[in-house]
């Protein structure tokens, strides 16, 4: 192999929102120069076994893994309360989970409940609103690139997409802001798992818990440590401090931080396919992350 690895440690399939499929993500990666690659679906681990075959057929390092969605505050020790609009958003990667442990699956059934019942209230929002789209729409609209017995984890992208569709809205980031967003008129909280438990949950599974885009919290600097020290202190494994949504000065603090509570340090493009205008392998991970990654799961195998 000829110079640094290159290596990319959170992309999306259409197992969750992103556009390509969990079995051409490897030809994708491999195209995009890329040597290894994680599969990081939001709240779902269903796409990981058709990823990792395409990977080894080609050749390609394959990371197994998933991102979580979590109660922002790391100190809620118990699911918060239906209609509390939570600030910022938690996203809690795990990698080398095993798929089938039961204790990743429990905590991705309780998710999928969460979005199975706030989905169809933002719809019922959208149309007190006079924006009359179908949930079936949405539905169909989600699984349409899947194969017939396999079923999308559906968010708000997908709803976006059909507001879109429906002219309602020009583009996804216009749905976002006008409806979709946290604080926008459709927006609806849904119940999500505290962090000691998914992180816990993570490390039942085999894997390795590490906080995705830090910056999403939406934190001062000095809220940021203290919320960081909190999740180290729940046995957070690592910090994801390359991600096309930070600058230069995020990635330095957060490095910084890494090192001050011994926590690996990832990265990637946090890749959507289509829907975002990111290219898979545009933001790489540090070079040691690999072995780090392996290192810290075999702790909890
Ligand atoms: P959900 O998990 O269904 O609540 O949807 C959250 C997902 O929507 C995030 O993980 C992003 O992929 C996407 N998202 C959130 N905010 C925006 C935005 N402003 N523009 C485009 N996509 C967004
Ligand atoms: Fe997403
Ligand atoms: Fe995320
Ligand atoms: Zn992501």
């Amino acid at each position: 192999m000829l110079g640094p690895m290159r290596i990319d440690l959170h992309t999306h399939s259409t197992a969750s929102d992103g556009t390509d499929a969990p079995a051409d993500l490897p030809r994708l990666a491999k195209q995009a120069g890329l040597d290894a690659f994680a599969l990081t679906d939001h709240d779902t681990a269903a796409g990981l076994v058709p990823a990792a075959a395409a990977a080894e057929q080609l050749g390609l390092i394959f990371v197994p893994g998933i991102e979580l969605s979590i109660h922002p505050d790391p100190f809620a020790t118990e699911l918060p309360l239906d209609g509390q609009p939570a600030p910022g958003s938690l996203h809690l990667l795990g990698y080398h989970i095993k798929p089938l442990h039961p204790a990743i699956k429990s905590l991705i059934d309780q998710l999928h409940l969460a979005r199975a019942t706030r989905n169809p209230r933002i719809i019922e929002k959208l149309k007190e609103l006079g924006v009359r789209i179908d949930y079936t729409d949405v539905v169909a609209q989600a699984n349409a690139p899947l194969a017939e017995h396999q079923v999308a984890v559906i968010g708000r992208p997908h709803i976006a997409q059909v507001l879109v569709h429906r002219g309602y809205v020009k583009s996804i980031h216009e749905a976002f802001a006008r409806y979709l967003g946290q604080g926008a008129a459709a927006y609806i909280p849904r119940e999500l798992p505290t962090a000691d438990k998914a992180i816990e949950a993570v490390h039942a599974a085999g894997g390795v818990a590490v906080l995705a885009h830090p910056v999403h919290l939406g934190l001062s600097p000095d809220d940021l440590e203290h919320h960081i020290a909190r999740l180290a202190d729940l046995g957070l494994d690592g910090l994801e401090t390359l991600h096309p949504d930070h600058e230069p000065i995020d990635t330095k603090r957060l490095t910084t931080l890494a090192n001050r509570f011994d926590l690996l340090t990832t990265g990637g493009s946090d890749y959507h396919g289509s829907r975002k205008a990111i290219g898979l392998g545009s933001v790489l991970a540090p070079e040691d992350a690999l072995i780090r990654l392996r290192e810290a799961a075999a702790q909890y195998a």
